[in-house]
């Protein structure tokens, strides 16, 4: 298949958002696949700040990075991503180039623990506040399970309603695939 799937496609959107001495954020760390993508993306001069509510991940998360060794150039709170205004210090805000949420529960871990959608769009909106311009949010939507199918409608709801005059929304997603796959919603802050 030529076109890009879901996963690669976050990438992509990544990749034009954040570059060499960026700060970014994941907002959802999980096993940090994410995370150290970004701490690899963000290069020595740049941060990344990452959360999630669950010690489990934090500490998956943070092996991994050590692994790699680049704990150094992350910051990961154990929290609820709605609380990033007040974790990610004031001297950031203004300058968060990019911010990744992969919704749904922690694979491997306990599926009762999943992302909700009033915490999520708090989240989102704290973003804008503090990203900088052309700033990108991605959000990868699973909907299989029941709280995901509540957080897709409620997260279309909240994004097809942003003003255009504040951002860009995108939503990426293969329309005549079985068993309700994953989807992109992009938000580029103007
Ligand atoms: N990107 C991750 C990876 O590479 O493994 C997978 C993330 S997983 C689909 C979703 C994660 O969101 C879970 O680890 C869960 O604990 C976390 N989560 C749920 N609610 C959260 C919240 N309010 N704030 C931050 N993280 C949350």
């Amino acid at each position: 298949m030529k076109l890009v799937k879901i996963l690669p496609f976050t990438r992509v959107l990544m990749d034009m958002a954040v570059k060499e001495g960026d700060i970014a954020v994941d907002a959802t760390v999980g096993n940090g696949h994410d995370t150290l993508y970004l701490a690899e993306r963000v290069g020595e001069k740049g941060h990344v700040f990452g959360f999630d509510i669950q010690q489990e991940a934090i500490a998956s998360t943070s092996a991994r990075l050590q692994e790699h060794h680049l704990l150094e150039r992350v910051t990961l709170f154990q929290a609820s991503h709605d609380q990033l205004i007040e974790k990610i210090p004031d001297v950031y805000h203004g300058h968060i180039a990019g911010a990744i949420f992969n919704l749904g529960y922690l694979p491997g871990g306990d599926k009762r623990i999943v992302t909700k959608p009033e915490s999520t769009i708090r989240a989102i909106e704290q973003l804008l506040q503090i990203m900088k311009k052309e700033g990108i949010i991605v959000l990868v939507v699973y909907h299989g399970h029941p709280e995901g199918a509540i957080e897709r409608d409620a997260l279309l709801h909240y994004v097809k309603a942003m003003d255009q005059q504040h951002a860009h929304v995108l939503k990426y997603e293969f329309i005549n695939q079985k068993n309700n796959p994953p989807f992109i919603l992009a938000i580029e802050k103007r």
